[in-house]
């Protein structure tokens, strides 16, 4: 008889607002299913000022952990008892385990991005990395690539009212990871050129060309050659006019959902000390969007 929920079941989650349209859910109960671990894994939409009341229930409850995505991964790495190296780097969280009482702090994106990169042959050690963007996502995939020995970091980002200190901020993560770093002006057409003809890794870290947004970052290919790899972070869709631009070109091209489920392979055996099974749910969600779109 297949086991069912149990006295001895226990809980994991991911906190968020919003939340409902997460896959986590998905990706974790599957991992539970599959590797045969008692537990549930549910979306949990809070208010700002109940998170942390949230986190106490999480002690109270035992839960084996959570996840923790926008707009809470700052306020939940303040909240953790300890935090990962990355993480303290990072200056938030997005996988906090709980253990006797205890928050322990994470962040799997950044390494969830270099495993989705790895499944397809590229390795990030001693490459010239190009990122567009400087959100959250983009800030863990700099620190993690940067702790794991990325060359030289090319970070763009709009000349607004936050680029001096995201300045700052990204000199500090050079000077304590010792890697090269430099934040250019997004719109500075000439400069993304010069960057690119340096670079073996171009990253989209923004939401251009998500959902039904059909923007790209950039759009003058003239010195994008098939040395190059890009990746976007979006994975719905699943080609962006971006991605399909460098595909139609023959660029290599990695899309987003092997990083999503990568962190959250990452994040379910810091909770579980099981391996989710990657390829096989990696397929069953690029079928699951597929039938999505042709509905
Ligand atoms: P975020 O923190 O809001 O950062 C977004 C970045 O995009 C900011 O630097 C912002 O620029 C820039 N941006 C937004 N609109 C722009 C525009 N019109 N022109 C130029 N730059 C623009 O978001 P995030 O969490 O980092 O997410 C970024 C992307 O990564 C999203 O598409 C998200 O879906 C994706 N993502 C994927 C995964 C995955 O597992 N595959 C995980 C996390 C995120 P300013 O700094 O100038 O405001």
């Amino acid at each position: 008889m297949k086991q069912g929920i149990s006295g001895y079941t226990r809980l994991a989650g991911v906190i968020a607002n919003p939340i409902k349209h997460s896959l986590s859910p998905m990706i974790h109960n599957y991992g539970y299913q599959q590797t045969g671990v008692d537990a549930v894994y549910l979306a949990f939409e809070v208010e700002r000022q109940d998170f942390l009341q949230t986190l106490e229930t999480v002690k109270l409850f035992n839960m084996l952990g959570v996840n923790i995505s926008m707009p809470y991964k700052k306020q939940a790495y303040d909240a953790c008892d300890t935090v990962s190296e990355v993480a303290a780097l990072i200056g938030n969280v997005n996988t906090i385990v709980q253990k006797k009482g205890q928050l322990i702090g994470y962040n799997t994106d950044g390494l969830g991005f270099i495993e989705s990169l790895k499944e397809k042959d590229v390795s990030i050690e001693g490459k010239s990395l190009m990122i567009l963007g400087a959100g959250g996502a983009a800030r863990a995939i700099i620190c993690q690539c940067a702790l794991l020995g990325t060359k030289e970091i090319n970070v763009f980002k709009r000349k607004n009212e936050t680029y001096k200190q995201q300045e700052i901020e990204l000199q500090e993560i050079a000077r304590k990871t010792q890697t090269m770093i430099v934040l250019h002006d997004f719109n500075d057409d000439d400069k993304r050129n010069q960057v690119i003809e340096k670079s073996d890794i171009i990253v989209n870290a923004t939401q251009l060309g998500m959902g039904e947004d059909d923007r790209m970052p950039f759009d003058d290919f003239s010195k994008v050659t098939k040395q190059h790899v890009l990746v976007d972070l979006i994975y719905h869709p699943l080609e962006t006019r971006w991605l399909k631009k460098a595909n139609d070109k023959g660029i290599k091209t990695i899309n987003g959902l092997g990083m999503l489920v990568h962190q959250g392979a990452l994040a379910f055996n810091l909770m579980t000390q099981k391996d989710l099974p990657v390829k096989s749910l990696l397929q069953d969600i690029e079928q699951l969007m597929e039938k999505k779109k042709e509905n």
